[in-house]
């Protein structure tokens, strides 16, 4: 009997296989149709038209935003709203995990909301054809590494077709032009772990001037939050302040000195918008930002 049914699962597995192969080809072929309907659609119904090729600065509106990353409660809540408008700097500011970080995740459409609209320039970002979305879009990320290579190879690694000109904008629009003097072969300076190594504050001004070559129309700045000392300190002061005004700055805060110069303060609270103002206003009017003020922002202005 044994030997009969070991039989008959030989002769009933493969049959299992066959069908589940099946059905994952049907799966695939399925995907595959999707994907032709989508190229055969007219581009306005994957909002192709218009590829947004300028650099004029973007403003930007959430409106009702409410995300969840799994199956889990939603981690955006409440309808978040706020607006940025084009030019200027913002600061997003809140306790970890007050989701931050997922408002620029949203903003890249790594993920997309379930509910409500983000807009750009008033058009919903899903209307954005992906590529011209995210070359409107500038990320510098909190510790961003310099690569190992020449200062100007870290410089054009996300923007090959920029000039010796735009090199040049861009240095000193982030005040990088003394560094560039004093290293001994200037530009072509290895750096990084075969070479000249660069401080914390002098590492994020080079991935700001990185995302800058590609004349970002929204640039989303996660702050380094490694000390500085008050001469770069300052200087990233000055260069965000600059930075913003050319393009829209949104930026995640962690200094005093940012979130005092900013246009305007975004304060959130586990997911929702608790207020938005200056930091004059918000120092007056909401506990959690005193609070954040005197602790959070503790760091060297
Ligand atoms: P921090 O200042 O610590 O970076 P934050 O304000 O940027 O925090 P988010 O990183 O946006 O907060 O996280 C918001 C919430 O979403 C947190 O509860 C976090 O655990 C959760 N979260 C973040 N990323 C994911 C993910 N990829 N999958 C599931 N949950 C996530």
């Amino acid at each position: 009997l044994i030997a009969f049914l070991l039989y008959l699962f030989y002769l009933v597995a493969p049959i299992g296989q066959l069908v589940q192969g099946f059905t994952q080809m049907q799966n695939g072929l399925a995907a595959v149709k999707r994907i032709r309907e989508i190229e055969d659609l007219p581009t306005e119904e994957i909002g192709g038209q218009a590829a947004e090729t300028g650099t004029a600065p973007a403003g930007v509106a959430f409106q009702d935003v409410v995300f969840r990353y799994g199956d889990d409660r939603p981690v955006v809540h409440d309808g978040v709203s706020f607006e940025i408008p084009a030019r200027g700097l913002t600061a997003l500011v809140g306790p970890s995990g007050a989701g931050k970080s997922t408002v620029f995740a949203l903003l890249e459409r790594f993920y997309e909301q379930q509910s409500g609209t983000i807009t750009m320039d008033g058009r919903d970002i899903r209307q954005w054809r992906l590529p011209d979305l995210r070359a409107a879009l500038g990320y510098v990320e909190q510790d961003a590494p310099v690569l190992d290579g020449t200062l100007r190879e870290n410089l054009l690694f996300a923007a090959q077709g920029a000039g010796e000109a735009d090199i040049r904008r861009v240095l000193s629009l982030t005040r990088l032009e003394d560094l560039v003097a004093r290293l001994p072969e200037g530009l072509e300076t290895e750096v990084g772990h075969r070479g000249i190594m660069l401080s914390g504050g002098e590492r994020q001004r080079v991935a700001i001037a990185r995302a800058l070559l590609r004349r970002p129309r929204l640039l989303l700045l996660d702050e380094a939050t490694s000390q500085l000392d008050a001469v770069n300190e300052l200087r990233l002061r000055e260069v965000i302040a600059e930075v913003a005004k050319e393009t829209t700055v949104l930026v995640i805060a962690h200094r005093l000195s940012t979130v005092t110069s900013a246009d305007r303060i975004v304060v959130m609270e586990a997911g929702g918008v608790r207020a938005v103002g200056t930091h004059g206003e918000l120092l007056a009017d909401d506990d959690l930002y005193r609070e954040l003020a005197a602790t959070q922002f503790l760091l060297p202005t």
